[in-house]
């Protein structure tokens, strides 16, 4: 009932939405109202009204039916079953009509009443406004048929508009409310989609927390101004490490660069980096104070919108400090131990130098001292590539140097050294290169990549070196028809210690420093080193580096 009166009283509340209970007792209620508003205009105007005994029963019936429509619980009932009130209302309407006579004309029109009703309800349509047609007719052709009064034409067509006004106002209610009713489907239709939408987003929102949440690595997630939009514990954590809490800003966390102490620059900072759109990985930081300082690796990635635009950028943060830890104690081992094997390196070579200039050698002994400075050699080498492996970022000391010379030379080293005699070494260097190098670096560089291709060339194979001016920088290229690399493999192809399996399972002397080395090299000078190759095709390794300036090409000549 609180719902039938809060509707009434113009409660936003939908139609639809109310129980059927609710409904039913609504649909009814216009019918009995004006059926009290006749009562009052009858007791006010016609008091002889009330002496009719068919208008006092059709009052009666209808305030029963008015009540079944409040006591019946027609939410439990067979949903059409309510019916059954609009189909009985047709009785008290006949009785008040035929009882009001002449003294009040018109009763008959309250059948508008169960004819909405019945149209309205959207349940077997054409019964629906057949049953109104014959429900009207009724109205108005039973008196007629239980009176003592004469049946004629003029009888029954006396009244004969109403029934057809009703079945006509039928129809159009009927069309409007299937408009209506395939309206409201549509729009239910939309409201379950949406509904589905926004669980499965707070599904996935849910699931995203707890993935992000138990990460062992900190997160955070910056839209294009920098501004944090996701952040997990683990980063929470790392922030506690570092001086901050959750609104701290970056630069106020206590970084540092390598050396532990040196505070980092805010413009370094991954966050601040990322939030300018760069994209890095393994990007070290030293985080906290010491004792307790930690390293953590950094890496970020731009998020884009489905346009392709950026809309910010993921940060990650890892612990790596145990790692490079292992690693400085590796290095400090390989320094250690290339010191100690360099001392005694060095006076066996000098002897063996001496030796071998021995005049009169018996040839049995010159060749067996061949045999061990060749190999004094390649120890030689070992100790020198792990010593500037240990040693860190390699000193290089660049000046204006004759490039096309400077390649020259090392492939007439190469060749004079050339271990696998049927390779042929071809020079198409282009005249008068000058580069921004160090000689000596560069041409350990040139050493190394010269050697590798012809070390991984078969007979008969064909190393080529170019050197040219390329987008204002010397490009310099070594292709070698060799073994190749598979892509795998080609990813490491820079590391410390890296060997393809093909150089171990040939038995190739080497220990996988001198690319790594290179690499140093050549980005010490700002340049880049990159390689391509295809396995059982050969490879191309080309490097590129700085072109000297017209001042420092002068300073060249007057050197
Ligand atoms: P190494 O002393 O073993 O040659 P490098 O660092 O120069 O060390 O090379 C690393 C590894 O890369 C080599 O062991 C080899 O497996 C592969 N490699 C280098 N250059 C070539 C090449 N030109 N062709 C095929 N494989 C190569």
């Amino acid at each position: 009932m609180d719902k039938v009166l809060s509707y009434l009283t113009l409660n936003t509340r939908q139609f639809h939405e109310l129980s059927l209970r609710a409904r039913v007792i609504l649909s009814q209620l216009p019918l009995s109202l004006t059926v009290v508003l006749i009562i009052a205009g009858g007791a006010l105007f016609h008091p002889d009204l009330f002496e009719s005994r068919s208008f006092l029963i059709g009052v009666a019936l209808q305030a029963v039916l008015l009540a079944v429509c409040v006591l019946v619980p027609w939410d439990r009932l067979p949903h059409a079953s309510f019916l059954v009130i609009p189909l009985l209302d047709f009785i008290p309407i006949g009785l008040m009509r035929y009882g009001a006579g002449t003294v009040i004309t018109g009763v008959g029109l309250l059948t508008v009443f169960p004819v909405i009703w019945l149209a309205a309800s959207g349940l077997f349509p054409r019964a629906a406004l057949t049953a109104g047609f014959l429900g009207a007719l009724s109205v108005v052709w039973v008196p007629v048929f239980v009176t003592d009064a004469e049946v004629n034409s003029s009888s029954l067509t006396q009244s004969i508009l109403l029934p057809f006004i009703m079945l006509a106002i039928g129809v159009t209610i009927r069309v409007m409310t299937a408009s209506m009713m395939a309206q409201q489907e549509v729009v239910e239709e939309k409201d379950r989609a949406l509904q589905v939408l926004l669980e499965d987003s707070a599904r996935r929102e849910r699931l995203l927390d707890t993935v992000v949440n138990s990460l062992d690595v900190g997160l955070i997630a910056v839209d294009e101004t920098g501004r944090p939009v996701l952040a997990n514990r683990k980063l929470e954590a790392f922030r506690a490490l570092a001086g901050g809490s959750g609104d701290t800003a970056e630069e106020d966390l206590h970084i540092y660069l390598q050396d532990g102490e040196t505070v980092m620059p805010a413009v370094r900072r991954p966050t601040r980096r990322a939030a300018e759109g760069q994209v890095f990985s393994d990007y070290l930081l030293w985080w906290g104070e010491q004792p307790g300082q930690r390293v953590l690796s950094t890496s970020s990635r731009l998020m884009t919108n489905q346009a392709g635009t950026r809309e910010g950028s993921v940060v990650t943060f890892s612990d790596v400090t145990e790692l490079v830890a292992a690693l400085n104690a590796k290095d400090e081992f390989m320094a250690t131990v290339s010191h100690e094997l360099r001392t005694p390196l060095t006076a066996i070579r000098g002897y063996l130098e001496l030796l071998t200039t021995t005049p009169d050698l018996d040839p049995e002994v010159a060749s067996g001292l061949e045999v061990v400075s060749r190999n004094s050699e390649r120890l030689h080498k070992l100790v020198v590539d792990l010593l500037t492996t240990a040693e860190g970022p390699p000193e290089i000391v660049p000046v204006p140097t004759d490039f096309s010379d400077l390649v020259g030379r090392r492939v007439a080293t190469a060749q004079e050294r050339n271990s696998n005699p049927l390779v042929r070494l071809d020079d198409l260097t282009a005249p008068g290169l000058v580069a921004l190098c160090d000689s000596s670096r560069i041409g350990q560089v040139l050493d190394n990549l010269l050697s590798n291709a012809i070390k991984y060339s078969p007979a008969g194979g064909r190393v080529t070196v170019r050197a040219a001016e390329v987008d204002g920088e010397v490009e310099c290229s070594v292709t070698d028809e060799g073994t190749g690399m598979s892509p795998e493999e080609l990813k490491g192809v820079f590391s410390k210690f890296f060997r393809t399996s093909a150089a171990r399972n040939a038995a190739i002397p080497g220990v996988g420093l001198g690319l790594a080395i290179s690499k140093a090299i050549v980005e010490r000078h700002g340049g880049t080193i990159t390689c391509r190759s295809a396995e059982g095709q050969g490879s191309i390794f080309t490097f590129r580096l700085p072109v000297a300036h017209i001042d420092q090409d002068r300073q060249l000549q007057a050197r």
